[in-house]
């Protein structure tokens, strides 16, 4: 008997297509080689054509994750003395919020309940009492927060902030290439990814594009330079290079990831980036017909906040997180519970990018998790959690 490989059904890193896993298994390429710098250049036009970005935005691509990701757009847009609002909606904005108060900003923070996110008029009321202190810096809020599956909408959150003469910074990183984001129709500044979630790689690249009133921002700022590493003025000339099809250097970038990096790309737009977020919202849908089939409920408290990335799911009645072993013993590997106050009662299935394309792993998925729960005790159908899936 052959035993399948387990599938990676977390939220971040996920399951990668078999291009993407031929194009990073090589040898380690130099960064001036020819083919690293077409790749290079190729990823940083495909990312405007994927944030449906302004010709004018310039994309960053260096190596890290969504944390360092993060760290770039404070470091360079805040700094000591700033005033800046951080929309809360779970464990990452409380960790973007503090990265901001470590500039030295004074942070506002708007929050909700678990699963909640605030209303537009809530964060309205906390700019104009922010406006009454001087001018807003920037506005920052996550787009979905993997701890809760919860999605905001980030369209009247920039509009909010324009209003309000302050940038609006989206962190993506549970999001984009999943959740539609028009980041030059909305006129936002700045959002931020990483490749081991929706963008389809293996984790090692932080991956973000900012507008030119946000590297205008940085240009004028009053005192202090950013950390070097970090610093847009150090990467800049290195991106203008690459995408010039110019060797660069200024840190050695992750040759094996930006080679793969055109490859996932180009099979996300294959059809466009709208196509890209129908095909999340669509497949999403058909999973939350499954979950509740299984008498599953979502930790986002209304359908609307219901994140197409992820599902975070509470435990049924009698059922508790050693669920999460007992679909791993069935072959697939979901994620356990992170925000700190539900902790012990939810655990969260990842459903973004290439398992999308194969019907075959989104069923196994469903399969593997009504047998976790029936291990668990609970009596559950199957077959239709599988049928609800069309
Ligand atoms: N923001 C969000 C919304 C995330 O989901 C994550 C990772 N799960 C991060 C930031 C941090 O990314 P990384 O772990 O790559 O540093």
């Amino acid at each position: 008997m052959t035993i399948a490989k387990p599938l990676l059904m977390i939220p971040g890193p996920i399951e990668v297509s078999p291009a993407v896993t031929a194009a990073f298994s090589v040898p380690p390429p130099s960064h001036v080689a020819p083919a690293v710098i077409e790749a290079f250049g190729a990823g940083l036009e495909l990312m405007r054509q994927l944030w449906l970005a302004a010709p004018a935005s310039q994309p960053f691509v260096f190596a890290g994750g969504g944390t360092a990701a993060m760290e770039m757009a404070v470091a360079n847009l805040i700094e000591e003395g700033d005033h800046a609002l951080v929309v809360k909606t779970g464990y990452f904005s409380t960790r973007l919020a503090e990265m901001v108060r470590r500039q030295g900003a004074l942070v506002v923070e708007v929050e909700a309940p678990v699963g909640e996110a605030p209303n537009p008029q809530e964060v309205e009321a906390a700019l104009v009492g922010l406006a009454e202190l001087g001018p807003i810096k920037a506005l920052f809020a996550t787009h979905v927060d993997t701890s809760t599956g919860v999605r905001i909408d980030p369209e009247p959150l920039a509009r909010l902030a324009r209003q309000y003469g302050a940038l609006s910074v989206f962190d993506g990183v549970c999001a984009t290439a999943a959740e539609e984001f028009r980041m030059r129709d909305w006129e936002a500044d700045l959002y931020l990814t990483a490749s081991q979630k929706a963008i389809g790689l293996p984790p090692g690249l932080a991956l973000l594009v900012a507008s030119e009133r946000a590297l205008a921002a940085r240009d004028n700022r009053r005192a202090t330079a950013p950390p070097m590493v970090l610093d847009w003025h150090q990467w800049l000339p290195i991106m203008r290079a690459y995408e010039e099809r110019r060797a660069s250097y200024f840190s050695t970038p992750a040759t094996n990831l930006i080679l793969a990096l055109p490859v996932s790309l180009r099979e996300i737009l294959a059809d466009g980036p709208e196509a890209r977020f129908a095909l999340h919202r669509s497949r999403a849908e058909a999973l939350r017909g499954a979950w509740r089939v299984l008498g599953l409920e979502p930790v986002a408290r209304r359908p609307e906040l219901e994140s197409n990335a992820l599902s975070a799911l509470r435990f049924p009645e009698g059922v508790d997180a050693s669920l999460v072993g007992a679909i791993a013993a069935e072959g697939v590997i979901v994620a356990g519970g992170l925000h700190p106050q539900i902790r012990g009662e939810y655990f969260r299935v990842g459903h973004m990018g290439y398992c999308l394309t194969q019907p075959a792993m989104v069923r196994r998925t469903v399969e593997a998790v009504a047998q976790g729960l029936a291990t668990a005790g609970r009596s559950v159908d199957a077959e239709a959690a599988v049928a609800a899936l069309g």
